[in-house]
């Protein structure tokens, strides 16, 4: 049903979302109230020491999950949480938090339950977005035969997020901007962790590297199935 011409734009100024300012100053109340002076000293400057790379999924708020508060956490988020080397999004996300900001953490954290992974998995047709699912649906390829020795479809599904998720973590490695930060000394893990929607806990997927010989290694034990994750699977 399409909106009665005339009546939308009036309804009481709705579509504006006056509840989101509401909710807003609330918020921002509330911050300066437990801790005054908060927006000041951000507004001098930011120095957060990680780096998250998650889904856009409307359920996993980054820094509500790991309890941060604005300006410790630098965030980049997209959907199925993917490291293109051509999206240059990301790309300048990464690169600004190492050279600039000078984080010392990176992790790529999948979730269960992931949208946009279980398209790819089910082969679903839903628009422009399946092109950048393309990388997702390769990585599926390329485990199939292992993903099919799991139980069920649930099973799969879950251990194809966590396989993103690390397969991504081993993309931000082979960056030129984490290479490269490397060779200079600076000191820098990349993690590759996955968050469940059922607990709200995050796992860490055993993929954490801190220098080139390192991230090789993991590459090794990526490429067996079975060997990768040290917690174990939900
Ligand atoms: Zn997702």
């Amino acid at each position: 049903m399409g909106r009665v011409p005339g009546q939308g734009h009036n309804a009481a100024g709705m579509n504006r979302l006056p509840q989101l300012f509401d909710s807003n100053r609330r918020w921002a109340a509330g911050m300066e109230a437990r801790q005054p002076g908060f927006f000041g000293e951000l507004t001098a400057q930011q120095a957060p020491r990680y780096l998250w790379i998650g889904c856009s999924d409307s359920r996993v708020p980054a820094n509500e999950i790991v309890g941060l508060a604005p300006g410790e956490l630098f965030v980049h988020r997209n959907v199925a949480n993917l490291v293109l080397h051509n999206d240059f999004s990301c790309l300048s996300v990464l690169q600004y938090a190492i050279d600039v900001l000078g984080v010392e953490h990176v992790m790529v954290v999948g979730h269960y339950g992931c949208g946009g992974v279980q398209a790819a998995w089910e082969e679903r047709q839903l628009g422009l977005v399946d092109n950048w699912l393309q990388s997702v649906r390769d990585v599926a390829h390329y485990y199939r035969d292992q993903l099919m020795q799991l139980p069920d479809d649930a099973a799969r599904r879950d251990r194809l997020c966590e396989l993103n998720a690390m397969i991504q973590a081993r993309r931000v490695c082979r960056t030129t901007i984490v290479q490269q930060a490397w060779e200079r000394g600076h000191p820098l893990t990349v993690h590759a962790w996955v968050y469940s929607l059922a607990d709200g806990l995050l796992r860490d997927l055993g993929f954490c590297v801190s220098d080139l010989s390192g991230a090789e290694a993991e590459f090794g034990r990526l490429a067996g199935l079975g060997t990768i994750g040290a917690e174990p699977r939900r």
